[in-house]
């Protein structure tokens, strides 16, 4: 294997979070029941016209701009042509020539640099169902939009190609062109593997992967693939350009069809549909609604909230918590007291709702108020987590929890001083060995404050005081 270098290009097809579907309007609703999601423009029948979906245009644009693609403003499509059952036009629409955009990159978090060749859009075909005497078709999924997204073959490693898969996910997603949910084939991915000897300019002959349903997959298939082609290639053998299909029961890639078996698609441009370009409004439109990438957003949150990686990594790993942080730290610019809370207690109690982030109802502001108060020790840590418990999924005003609770007691030194007076006066012996050097003694008399306090004082604030007390 160490003999030769990998080199992966994926063909990546995410759908377009729309409505309805590309060309007409029926709903891309995934779960209904099969064949009811249709109409006669979906299902070619003749003499019927598809109308663009500009909705689509736009979903696809903001991919295009995030994948730093130069996005074509002029655009017509092509009908690609090839029969098969799932296809009921007999030819699929699509784009050739000019793709949407051409020419990106996309910058992986590790610091690697996939350069993307292409972007375009087309239509999904339907779905075939095989039962064991016959088959069935859904064409629910006929005419759903499609991305499909070309990667150069810059990909070094099936570890790398998977690298490429998670963070294009989450860059389709953070910008909400796609859900990119492979389960519901949001999300497909063909990988393309070849070997080379190492120091070998030219590229060797590649082998295209279809049929994983995951990444794991994705990744097992090229490991299979670049293991197989290396013993071919050392025993002398030629890799034959063919599709191959991962076998995930018996983890291993099967012939589908060799070159010579390859469609011609017949491409033309597609006479029913119009030229158009797209304005500049748009792709403005689009520029801003891309923002920042979640690698941009990374660093900048290194930089201006002076957290570490690791609290980074897990606030931004869901962009609902990396907003609310941010939010909060408008109202509290303490960023690691927030993300403290953030990423303990708050976490901990997010996941015990039952909707998870969908149930929170505290506003960043109330949030930030727990923190600051726990902070200036007007709430120890048990009763700010309770607070917090109380308000989390009801927004209420939290100086009436602490104020219904009984719990402002712990706020401020005068409520405290009581319970000091009372446990030194009940307490002479500890009393005495503290002043004898006895560091220990003290928490005792700590002991019995928050006995006293029935748990609500703030027990450095205790310690403090108690010393400052015996001492004078
Ligand atoms: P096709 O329609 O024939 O699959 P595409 O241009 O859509 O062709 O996709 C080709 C994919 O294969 C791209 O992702 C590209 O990077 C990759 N690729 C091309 N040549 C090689 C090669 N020799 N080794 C590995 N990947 C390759
Ligand atoms: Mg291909
Ligand atoms: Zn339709």
């Amino acid at each position: 294997m160490s003999n030769f270098e990998i080199v992966i290009g994926l063909e990546v097809h995410t759908q377009l979070k729309t409505k309805s579907k590309i060309f007409c309007s029926c709903s891309t609703e995934f779960k209904s029941p099969p064949n009811t999601n249709i109409c006669p423009v979906c299902c070619g029948y003749p003499g019927v016209l598809p109308v663009f979906n500009k909705k689509v245009l736009e979903l696809a644009v903001r991919v295009s701009l995030a994948l730093k693609c130069e996005t074509n403003k002029s655009i017509y499509f092509e009908r690609k042509n090839y029969f098969y059952p799932d296809l009921p036009k007999d030819y699929q629409i699509s784009q050739y020539k000019m793709p949407l955009g051409e020419r990106g990159i996309l910058e992986l978090p590790s610091g690697k640099k996939v350069n993307i060749n292409r972007v375009h859009m087309e239509e999904d075909a339907g779905k075939l169902i095989h039962k064991e005497d016959c088959s069935l078709v859904d064409f629910n999924r006929t005419g759903t939009p499609l991305l499909e997204i070309v990667s150069e073959p810059d990909i070094r490693s099936p570890q790398e190609a998977y690298d490429y898969l998670t963070y294009l996910k989450l860059v389709i997603q953070y910008i909400g062109s796609s859900d990119c949910d492979m389960e519901k084939g949001s999300l497909r991915c063909d990988a393309n593997i070849s070997l080379r000897r190492h120091g070998d300019t030219k590229l060797g002959t590649r082998v295209e992967l279809k049929n994983m349903n995951s990444f794991r997959g994705v990744r097992a298939a090229l490991e299979f693939e670049a293991k197989r082609q290396a013993k071919a290639i050392e025993s002398g053998e030629k890799i034959i350009q063919e599709t191959r299909l991962w076998d995930v029961d018996n983890l291993k890639t099967v012939v589908m069809r060799t070159k010579e078996q390859a469609h011609d698609y017949r491409y033309f441009p597609e006479p029913d549909l119009l030229d158009f370009s797209v304005s500049n409004e748009l792709i403005e439109g689009e520029k801003a609604l891309v923002g920042e990438l979640p690698i941009e957003r990374k660093e900048r949150f290194l930089k201006e909230y002076k957290i570490n990686q690791k609290e980074v990594d897990i606030i931004l790993a869901s962009p609902w918590l990396a907003n609310f942080f941010e939010e909060a730290n408008k109202a509290y610019p303490k960023s690691q007291e927030l993300s403290n809370w953030l990423l303990g207690p708050f976490l901990e109690q997010v996941n015990a709702l039952e909707k998870g982030f969908d149930s929170v109802k505290i506003s960043t502001q109330k949030f930030a108020q727990i923190v600051r108060y726990f902070s200036e020790k007007k709430l120890n840590n048990l009763a700010a987590k309770k607070v917090l418990s109380l308000s989390i999924a009801t927004d209420q005003d939290i100086d009436g929890i602490i104020e219904g609770e009984g719990l402002t007691q712990v706020s401020g030194e005068d409520q405290l001083s009581l319970f000091i007076e009372e446990a030194i006066k009940d307490n002479p012996k500890p009393v005495k060995e503290y002043l004898e050097g006895k560091e220990q003694a003290i928490m005792f008399l700590v002991g019995q404050v928050m006995k006293k306090s029935r748990g609500n004082a703030n027990p450095q604030v205790a310690k403090d005081m108690l010393k400052r007390r015996i001492e004078e």
